[in-house]
């Protein structure tokens, strides 16, 4: 595609990443097919190709954005699907990421949209500040009908009751049971943390069986991910410096990471910090070090299973992982050795409609995706659903009687750990 920038707006090293990006898009629309937002809607407008074209005018003329670009970027999920389809190469997230930051910057959202990215940004990536507001949500549930809009379906999505921390999600080390064949730092994240703790903790067994050390690094903490994706990229980058400074303190073999959207982002650290010269080796080194739980245990081979599962899994890869990170058959690999009659859901590559705070954002659209996700993992008749993602979680959840779990828990469980509790 051709552009028009001039040689002062190529000054900035973004801009001149996205022009970079831009160049490569020959417009052929291949990516429009597996867009969810214009499967759904039937807008140009809300399709890959289209966003890119209103990012690139919006990058030219500089400025306020019009509020038409504003709407079809911000209904843009961040899935990715369009990167798996693009036979040209187009980096569409980091295109996206840039104009999500320039649209922080250069454009004032309505009062109540500020107050709910604040509040957002505020309060999910901190687990005491989280934990605070499901309590006041859980408590507040009867009085939701009073709340506007968006602050109803929240208030509406908080867990009727509300797990005990674990140890899991302090600093700490894990030893290895037997044999130390390695050693690796786990990102303990936010969210997940608190939603389902049961979840780092299976990751921690599962590792420590196989002869992995895990070590929760002091300092360590949210990845930057949510911000990063509502282009507050100043805190997002805040905080993955916290990470990177806590992860270069000591050597690695891996860091371990079971939250896929978290996963894709501390794989770019790299490219956030390219241009810092204080922090560039180190992000490049972290992001090089980063990798997905099933990548890890794929590697390591998976013990012998000593459970009798056998259930019927339907395995719903999150965007974050098939098209961030490009992790696919590892985990269903796993989930077969470990016993799993593992059940391919139709429409895969198409998002759930989680997208991290998507669906607390644009929660019409979200919604329209769960019931279209939901239909799609029921029609395969499976008898509990499994993913790599926290946010995918609770948003299949939401939609279906089905259990929903992580697929750390079905391998913790199959090589000798707890069976989960959702499955009781
Ligand atoms: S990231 Fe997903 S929603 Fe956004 S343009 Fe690409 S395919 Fe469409
Ligand atoms: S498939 Fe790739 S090259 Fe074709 S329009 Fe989409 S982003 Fe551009």
């Amino acid at each position: 595609m051709k552009t028009d920038l001039t040689a002062a707006q190529l000054m900035d090293p973004d801009t001149a990443s996205s022009e970079k990006v831009l160049r490569k898009c020959v417009h052929c629309g291949f990516c429009t097919a597996t867009c969810p937002t214009y499967v759904l809607l039937g807008d140009e407008l809300d399709s890959p190709r289209g966003r890119i074209y209103q990012i690139k005018e919006m990058l030219e003329k500089g400025g306020a954005p019009s509020p038409e670009t504003v709407k079809h970027v911000d209904r843009c999920l961040s899935c990715l699907s369009c990167m798996t389809t693009c036979p040209s190469g187009v980096n569409y997230m980091h295109l996206v990421d840039h104009a999500r930051s320039y649209i922080e910057e250069h454009h004032v959202r309505p009062l109540p949209d500020r107050l709910l990215r604040s509040l957002l940004s505020r309060v999910l990536p901190n687990r005491a500040l989280f934990r605070l507001s499901l309590t006041a949500a859980r408590l507040g549930r009867p009085f939701a009908g009073l709340l506007p809009g968006r602050l109803k379906g929240m208030v509406a999505m908080a867990p009727a009751s509300l797990p005990k921390a674990s140890p899991t999600e302090r600093p700490g080390v894990f030893p290895a049971v037997g044999e130390r064949r390695a050693r690796v730092a786990m990102l303990a994240g936010c969210a997940q943390a608190v939603l389902a703790p049961q979840i780092n903790d299976s990751v921690v067994r599962l590792l420590n069986r196989h002869g992995v050390e895990v070590v929760i690094v002091s300092g360590s903490d949210c990845c930057g991910s949510l911000d990063h994706h509502i282009g507050k990229t100043a805190k997002a980058h805040a905080l993955a410096k916290v990470n990177i400074a806590a992860w270069s303190r000591e050597a690695f073999d891996a860091i371990v990471v079971a939250t896929s959207g978290c996963g894709t982002t501390v794989k770019d650290y790299g490219f956030m910090f390219r241009d810092d010269p204080e922090w560039a080796e180190r992000a490049a080194k972290v992001a090089s070090l980063a990798k997905d739980l099933t990548e890890v245990l794929d590697l390591l081979e998976l013990q012998t299973p000593v459970a009798p599962t056998g259930l019927a899994v339907a395995y719903h890869s999150a965007c974050s992982m098939q098209h961030g990170q490009k992790v696919d058959r590892q985990p269903r690999r796993l989930l077969a050795a470990a016993g799993f009659q593992v059940l391919d859901v139709p429409e895969g590559h198409i998002c759930c409609g989680s997208a991290g705070t998507y669906n607390l954002l644009q929660p019409e659209i979200a919604k329209q995706l769960q019931a279209r996700k939901v239909a799609n993992i029921e029609s395969t008749r499976p008898q509990l659903v499994a993913t790599g993602n926290i946010g995918c979680m609770v948003q299949i959840a939401g939609g279906t009687q089905l259990p929903v779990v992580h697929v750390a828990q079905l391998l913790d469980w199959a090589t000798g750990g707890p069976k989960p509790a959702e499955l009781a």
